[in-house]
């Protein structure tokens, strides 16, 4: 697959899972934030969709960055910088498309690294960071792409039992447990769309 063709694929395929379920990630973030997750993602992603033909047209860490700053600009809430940085950290990380899975989870590393200064956080705070640290995880093991959609539900599942130490749902102490954080939740379809273009 060419780097235009990956790049439109990833907008479309991201998009569209984030729409499916963007009332369910506003419900998780009823439970225990402010219930805008759904909303801020959706609106992140749109934004992202409209830039589809420039972005694809940009070579893959230019379009990343680009992305991260849209990402920044319209999502709104913690989530926006937090996946706008990711984003541009990975656009810098690597000028080209991955082209093997050292490659990938280099790429994927680089997000991870920027959620954690950004966010002043790491695993185990019930956030994003739960999600993708067991799925860059997986991929170094050496994971295939189904086991890489498990790895991302499994860990999104764990965020359930988990104390939330950073965001809002910290503010909730000890009534955030039960509840999988929203963030985790998004990274995860984010994850699984990506799975799903690189199958194509
Ligand atoms: P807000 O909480 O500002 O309304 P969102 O609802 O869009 O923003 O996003 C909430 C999600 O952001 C949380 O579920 C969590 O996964 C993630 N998050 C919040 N703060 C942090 C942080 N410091 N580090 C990593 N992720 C965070
Ligand atoms: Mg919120
Ligand atoms: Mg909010």
């Amino acid at each position: 697959m060419t780097s235009d063709v990956l790049i439109a694929r990833l907008i479309d395929l991201i998009g569209d899972r984030i729409e499916a379920h963007a009332s369910e990630l506003t419900e998780l973030d009823q439970a225990i934030g402010d219930g805008d997750h759904g909303d801020n993602m959706r609106r992140g992603f749109k934004a992202v969709s409209g830039e589809k033909e420039a972005l694809a047209n940009m070579p893959f860490g230019e379009a990343l960055k680009k992305a991260g700053m849209t990402l920044v600009m319209n999502v709104g809430g913690a989530s926006g910088p937090l996946y706008g940085s990711a984003f541009m950290a990975m656009g810098k990380s690597a000028e080209a498309m991955p082209g093997s899975r050292v490659e990938a989870a280099r790429l994927l590393e680089a997000g991870i690294e920027a959620v954690k200064s950004r966010g002043k956080s790491d695993v185990g705070a019930k956030t994003m960071l739960d999600a993708l640290v067991p799925v860059l995880k997986s991929i170094e093991a050496g994971a295939d792409i189904a086991a890489v959609r498990k790895a991302a539900d499994a860990a999104v599942e764990a965020t359930k039992p988990m104390l939330a130490t950073k965001g809002r749902a910290a503010f909730l102490g000890e009534r955030s447990i039960g509840h999988i954080d929203p963030g985790a939740r998004s990274s995860a379809l984010i994850v699984h769309a990506v799975c799903d273009a690189l199958e194509e």
